[in-house]
């Protein structure tokens, strides 16, 4: 480790760590990113994170000056207005913008900024707006309002193109535009293929400095050439001939390089104040050409915009100034206050610290994941962004998109890096990041396979990373200013550590065959039966319990349902491993307790006293018929659990014993299941409880020392004993005395594991699961045990009253497929 820091810094080392700078990295971490320790944030694309020294500036200012509203009068008022002012310079400052030729206007973000300019852009059918394929949301959203006017819109791909700084306009032709096909919608207007626009419309052209995908950077020469040679640039294509005004989408790249506006006068440039310093969120700006400013027509008049109008009749005088004239109602002054101690930290770094600090971590990084290899010797990482390895790294910022193959060729999905790297405290983002066309184009997904995955079902935010055996998005990691080696550091270590696979070991997605011998002189049997009456609450062990053909005997026959419908889980509320529960069945009641209740809480299983009321619910897109339960029984567990809820009794016909039983059950009651999720059992063998015990053990030099874990801690219904670890991955079908069962495969794990159910409690050091996930892992599943169905169900119904068919205790079990 010390080895290869300074190889790193051999490397990078006049880059790294603001050398120049009153305070080191180290510094700046230990005294202004406390919170951060133990946890490894790279997801600054996102939003990067403020300082604490930052916030308590923030804070002696705000409660040490009285800001009124900058529309009022008043000395209050006009501090507060000299304030908003400054600010604006601030900004201007930043993009080196001179007051004269910009305005800073503040918006609610670079979204709202893209809006306005979309909303009040003087569009007409002859004008056209153009794209960058790479672009955000936000940004793609401004068709509506073209197209809206018959404008036309098209998307285009810059190729690469030999930089070289200060690109004159004679090497334009260098940079080749290739057309996409137009957006347009059936129900508008089509133009003839080459028909070329006439006069003096005006066309707009948005790309974002820097693609918050990829972290590609594109050339701010495209302002200048696109605004002084688009005729010749755009020959041949049908794009307009108009005038040409151009965007810059900075709200990523203003981050670590703000446009140099001098340099590149573009019309338009939007930022987000939370991307460059973290706060505050909710604030941003359009930093407009004043020229660019007076063609745009704003619809919507607003306190704020207004120097007068009258009610009952058709008028309305705007007010003069284009910041006055564009910022509807009262600003947000006090977050436009607080701009100021975010700039004087980055204005303190500078810029150009900030820019070699984050690429060095960037390019450490790229590097690292384009050499790491599978014991096969095939690579493990495909990034995204062009060709990377010719590629210099001043066409990059802080941020790099991947994803990860296996051994075989097949994809890692992100979802599964996503899931691993918050197990190992890393904070990345997967997905397509709001950027559908930089998505498309760097995965290789066709209109057609875009398509088709929409069919499919999938949406931006959902979990199917791969379809149709493509990725559908990327892992992204982004630096931010205060970012350090140690971070990369230990994603690097991560990616080795979860994904790469050796050729001993077969540990990569697929379940490892350990050879330990686990002798047992009573063979394999029975060691334990635990039921659970609510869904996640604590269960009862039992030495024998009638089977229903639904599984064990009210398992999971009631649950807990919060006030807006959601099903209550110890995920969501761990408090609900306190609530102990018993059945009594020669008494014929269910008793629940909780250390947080005096009494305890009895229901009668058969003629249950608040029994009565029949709901239909839909939980999990299942329906079902349900028993609700009086205020009384509600207010008892609202009380257990911390949170109000309501319970609910499945009321599957094997649940019920009264004579009147047909009235009350749906006849749609298709699941054999209570309220389970998968299945009817959850089988844990203790050989594999002790196996990962000792992995948890060997792993203690890498954290502190880690409590040996207790079958129970899985929320089994039977616990196995005398087999050899993992030996039940391979049973298909099994006996437990005479009954049979088969396996429906092994049981996906979450972070519920890591409650300790004796205390409701997680370990910050997420074990089990982090250990799991090293070697249990398949197809992004972390397996752990395993799901039966019982296969004697009919037998359940051909009993006769008072009999019973048991699981005992002690009895064998054995595989028989
Ligand atoms: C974050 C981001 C946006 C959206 O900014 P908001 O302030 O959240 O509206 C737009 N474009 C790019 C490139 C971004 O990174």
């Amino acid at each position: 480790m010390e080895e290869e820091k300074e190889k790193f810094l051999k490397e990078f080392g006049k880059d790294y760590g603001y050398p120049n700078a009153s305070k080191s990295i180290e510094e700046i971490r230990a005294t202004e990113f406390k919170r951060l320790d133990g946890l490894v944030y790279l997801d600054h694309a996102g939003a990067t994170l403020y300082s604490e020294l930052q916030m308590e500036e923030v804070m002696k200012d705000l409660t040490s000056n009285v800001y009124g509203n900058p529309h009022s009068q008043g000395d209050m008022c006009s501090a507060t207005s000299d304030c908003v002012e400054a600010a604006r310079q601030l900004v201007l400052d930043y993009c080196n913008a001179s007051s004269k030729d910009y305005k800073c206007i503040f918006t609610a973000g670079a979204t709202a900024a893209l809006k306005l300019v979309g909303e009040a852009f003087p569009w007409s059918s002859d004008s056209c707006f153009m794209y960058t394929m790479e672009n955000h949301n936000s940004v793609l959203g401004i068709r509506e309002y073209a197209l809206g006017k018959k404008a036309a819109a098209f998307a285009i791909d810059i190729e690469e193109f030999e930089y070289r700084n200060g690109l004159s306009r004679s090497d334009a032709s260098s940079i080749k535009i290739s057309k996409r096909p137009v957006q347009r919608r059936n129900d508008m207007r089509s133009r003839e293929e080459g028909e070329a626009c006439q006069g003096n419309a005006y066309n707009l052209f948005a790309f974002p400095s820097e693609c918050n995908f990829s972290g590609m950077k594109f050339s701010l020469d495209l302002v200048n050439i696109i605004k002084n040679d688009s005729e010749r640039v755009l020959e041949g294509l049908p794009f307009c001939r108009g005038k040409w005004m151009v965007l810059i989408d900075a709200a990523k790249g203003c981050a670590t390089q703000p446009p140099d506006l001098t340099k590149f006068p573009a019309d338009f440039v939007v930022i987000s104040f939370y991307k460059i310093f973290g706060y505050p969120t909710g604030l941003g700006a359009l930093v407009v050409r004043a020229e660019a400013a007076d063609l745009l027509k704003k619809t919507y008049f607003s306190g704020g915009t207004v120097a007068a109008s009258i009610a009952d009749i058709d008028f309305v005088r705007r007010r003069k100034g284009i910041e006055a004239s564009f910022e509807d109602g009262s600003q947000s002054f006090l977050s436009i206050a607080s701009i100021r101690h975010g700039f004087k930290i980055v204005n303190n770094l500078t810029v150009s610290a900030i820019v070699k600090h984050t690429t060095s971590l960037t390019t450490y990084v790229r590097n690292k994941l384009l050499t790491l290899k599978h014991g096969n010797g095939t690579g493990i990482c495909i990034l995204y962004g062009g060709d990377t390895q010719k590629m210099s790294s001043h066409k990059f910022g802080p941020t790099i998109a991947f994803n990860l193959i296996r051994q075989d060729g097949s994809w890692f999905g992100y979802r599964e890096v996503e899931k691993l790297a918050s197990l190992s405290g890393i904070q990345l983002r997967t997905g397509c990041f709001c950027n559908p066309g930089a998505c498309s184009k760097q995965l290789g997904l066709s209109h057609l396979d875009l398509l088709s995955n929409v069919e499919a079902g999938h949406v931006c935010w959902d979990d199917n990373d791969i379809l149709h055996g493509k990725p559908t998005g990327a892992v992204r990691i982004s630096f931010g200013y205060m970012s350090t080696y140690e971070d990369a550091e230990k994603f690097v270590s991560f990616v080795i550590n979860s994904f790469v696979s050796m050729p001993s070991l077969a540990t990569n997605g697929r379940l490892s065959e350990i050879n330990n011998t686990f002798s047992s002189s009573r063979g394999i049997y029975l060691k334990s039966i635990t039921v659970y009456p609510i869904k996640s609450c604590a269960g009862f062990s039992v030495d024998s319990w009638p089977l229903s053909s639904a599984g064990l005997q009210h398992d999971r026959e009631w649950l807990l349902k919060s006030t807006s419908g959601e099903i209550l889980t110890q995920k969501k509320a761990p408090e609900m491993c306190l609530v102990s529960t018993f059945i009594d069945l020669t008494q014929g009641i269910l008793v629940v307790e909780s250390p947080r209740c005096e009494m305890k809480l009895k229901i009668i299983l058969e003629k249950d006293p608040y029994y009565g009321k029949k709901q239909n619910v839909e939980l999990r897109s299942k329906r079902y018929g349900v028993l609700i339960y009086d205020n009384e029984v509600n207010i008892w567990l609202s009380n257990a659990i911390g949170r109000p809820c309501n319970l609910i009794r499945s009321c599957a016909p094997e649940n019920q014993s009264y004579a009147n039983r047909k009235e009350i059950v749906d006849k749609d009651m298709e699941n054999k299941l209570n309220f389970v999720n998968e299945a009817q059992f959850l089988l844990i063998s203790e050989g594999s409880v002790s196996d990962l015990n000792n992995r948890l053990r060997s792993n203690e030099h890498k954290s502190q020392c880690v409590q040996p874990i207790d079958s129970l801690r899985f929320r089994p219904n039977l616990v196995i004993s005398g087999a050899e670890p993992y030996a039940e991955d391979h049973w298909r079908t099994l006996n437990i005395g005479t009954e049979k069962f088969t396996s429906l495969g092994g049981c996906n794990r979450c972070q519920m594991i890591n409650l300790d159910q004796r205390t409701g409690q997680a370990t910050t050091l997420k074990e089990p699961l982090a250990t799991l996930a090293s070697f249990r892992r398949v197809k992004g599943k972390i397996l752990f045990g395993v799901l039966l169905r019982y296969d004697n169900a009919d037998k359940v119904g051909r009993l006769k009253d008072g009999e019973k068919l048991l699981l005992q205790v002690g009895q064998r079990v054995y595989q028989t497929g």
